[in-house]
């Protein structure tokens, strides 16, 4: 058995995409997920010497100033990953065509920005399909990191869009299939029948789950630091892998960065940024001194097939 491994992943979701989960209109939505959380990402991971994945959505690059961050991420040795063109929280039941686009535009798009290869995918909301997986394949991605096999996300998620439905607000979010709750914990080679099965097509890395905890910003910061750092203790004595995700939006916050008070719908926005930092750098720091960080395109090159 190896040296344990682990990748951290920042998802790029523009507050655009936080009106849009909730309902809101989004047209005074702020660029302040890619002009402040993306080099506030960077600075922390420079800190920690750790290389990450950005999963960016394409559609950002077309507003000012957004690829100039993406960039600075390849500048500061940092993998962008595909985190489709438009985020489309319905991707998976888009018509073949469309969600065939969403995939391999998204990626050519982000290569052609970044001058860099882009190799791993991350679907919006977490949400994948056997046709999904097909088309992250056959347009050129070497891996991808779709799968989030955590319950208490899973019945939040179902919880949150009930509750809007009863208020007659209508989420753009959707709830994937419950499969997602049996599929493996750590990485693995997808079955090209169901992504969230063992099989022989695409490496599949899944957002880590340890005793119940995702390993995600948000679980992060609700949790406080000593349980952070539990809880990545506990991932690493259960598994070989870790995979830990965060959004750009979890170092920001509504007082800090003077963000629209509505989205306090986000809970997580109301914590100032400097005691999320503090929780993350915990997390991270135990995370870097106990398994090997990498970028996810340079592990699976390694050996995705003896990935278990
Ligand atoms: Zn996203």
């Amino acid at each position: 058995m190896g040296p344990r491994t682990a990748a951290v992943g920042v998802d790029v979701d523009s507050l655009h995409h936080y009106y849009r989960i909730h309902g809101l209109d989004e047209a005074q939505a702020s660029e302040a997920a890619w002009a402040v959380g993306v080099p506030r990402f960077i600075a922390l991971f420079a800190e920690l010497g750790i290389p990450a994945t950005f999963y960016c959505v394409a559609e950002d690059l077309d507003r000012p100033g957004n690829a100039d961050h993406l960039r600075a991420c390849v500048a500061a040795g940092h993998e962008i990953g595909n985190h489709t063109w438009h985020h489309r929280y319905d991707l998976v039941r888009l018509d073949a065509d469309t969600r065939r686009a969403e995939v391999a535009e998204g990626r050519a798009r982000l290569e052609a920005a970044a001058g860099a290869p882009v190799v791993g995918f991350r679907s919006p909301g977490y949400t994948t399909s056997a046709g999904l997986q097909a088309d992250v394949h056959a347009s050129g991605h070497t891996y991808d990191s779709s799968v989030f096999p955590c319950a208490p996300y899973y019945l939040a998620k179902a919880g949150v869009m009930g509750l809007m439905r009863l208020r007659g607000r209508r989420s753009h979010s959707i709830l994937g299939p419950p499969q997602v709750l049996a599929a493996p914990r750590g990485p693995y080679r997808a079955s090209r029948a169901d992504p969230h099965r063992r099989g022989d097509g695409l490496p599949q890395f899944p957002v880590s789950v340890a005793a119940g905890v995702p390993l995600i910003g948000t679980a992060f910061t609700a949790l406080g630091a000593a349980a952070s750092v539990a809880s990545v203790a506990v991932g690493l004595r259960l598994q070989r892998h870790l995979t830990v995700e965060f959004h750009a939006a979890d170092l920001l916050s509504l007082a800090d960065d003077g963000l629209d008070p509505r989205l306090g719908v986000q809970p997580d926005l109301k914590v100032p940024v400097a005691r999320k930092r503090a929780i993350f750098h915990a997390a991270l720091g135990h995370l870097a001194r106990h398994a090997r960080v990498a970028r996810l395109a340079d592990l699976a090159a390694e050996a995705p097939s003896s990935a278990a």
